[in-house]
């Protein structure tokens, strides 16, 4: 036997208790290990404390300490970890914020347990991968460089840490040159989403990486096609 150390390890920051009960429960199910956290300072607390984590499952709307305060302080020392947020309040401006500060993904409450239980999956299996890989991956077009191992993105913008999934959406645009790659296409290959799309996540995550690459006052390098999804437009010249 493997023991203990072999389990992925999941931190579960929810204040609803019956809730926290019902995932903590299901997770445990399919062989996770769990740490609940019922507020943002325990979090915190368990974060340092308890971790390194492969996931965090974070609840918005938390007493004293919310969510986004909780997902801040800890992109501010880890950009790797997947954060998956909750969301009552199902507003462009909560999830856009959740996603500004690098949540890696966001379910609105109530959501299908299924849906819950097939996003953390995927999510762990993506930083898996990242971890596993032993040669340093590197794609480059024109001035732009991405660092898929190191997470490391440069650009004439400058150098930035990014997050796993930031990464993971880029290098599919950097690998498909000129080829329109739909919503649809970009949710399943890059978040590993089934059943219900929620588009609004690809357009925000786009919208992130426009920032890092595109240069100002200038046509973006990733094209929105109308109707369609999205087409990446290498640079001419370095
Ligand atoms: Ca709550």
């Amino acid at each position: 036997m493997t023991g203990e150390s072999s389990k992925k390890k999941i931190l579960l920051v929810e204040d609803e208790k019956h809730l926290a009960f019902t995932l903590s429960y299901n997770l445990e199910a399919e062989g996770y290990e769990v740490k609940v956290a019922e507020n943002g300072e325990l979090a915190l607390r368990r974060y340092q404390q308890e971790g390194p984590f492969d996931l965090i499952i974070l609840d918005i709307m938390l007493p004293e300490i919310d969510g986004f305060e909780v997902a801040r302080r800890i992109r501010a020392i880890d950009k790797t970890t997947g954060i998956l947020m909750l969301t009552a309040r199902a507003t462009e401006n909560d999830i856009l914020s959740g996603l500004a500060i690098g949540a890696d993904d966001y379910l609105t409450k109530p959501f299908i347990l299924q849906e819950l239980m097939l996003r953390v999956k995927r999510m762990l299996e993506r930083s898996g991968m990242m971890i596993k890989a032993n040669t340093t991956r590197k794609l480059v077009s024109g001035h732009i460089e991405l660092d898929l191992d190191n997470l490391e993105l440069k650009s004439v913008n400058g150098t930035y840490q990014i997050t796993s999934l930031e990464a993971e959406l880029l290098g599919e645009f950097l690998q498909n040159p000129q080829k329109i790659l739909t919503r649809e296409h970009l949710l399943k290959t890059v978040w590993g989403s089934s059943g219900r799309i929620e588009t609004r996540t690809v357009d925000n995550f786009i919208m992130r990486i426009r920032k890092y690459i595109d240069l100002p006052n200038s046509e973006s390098y990733i094209l929105t096609v109308r109707g369609k999804g999205y087409k990446f437009q290498p640079p001419t010249s370095p």
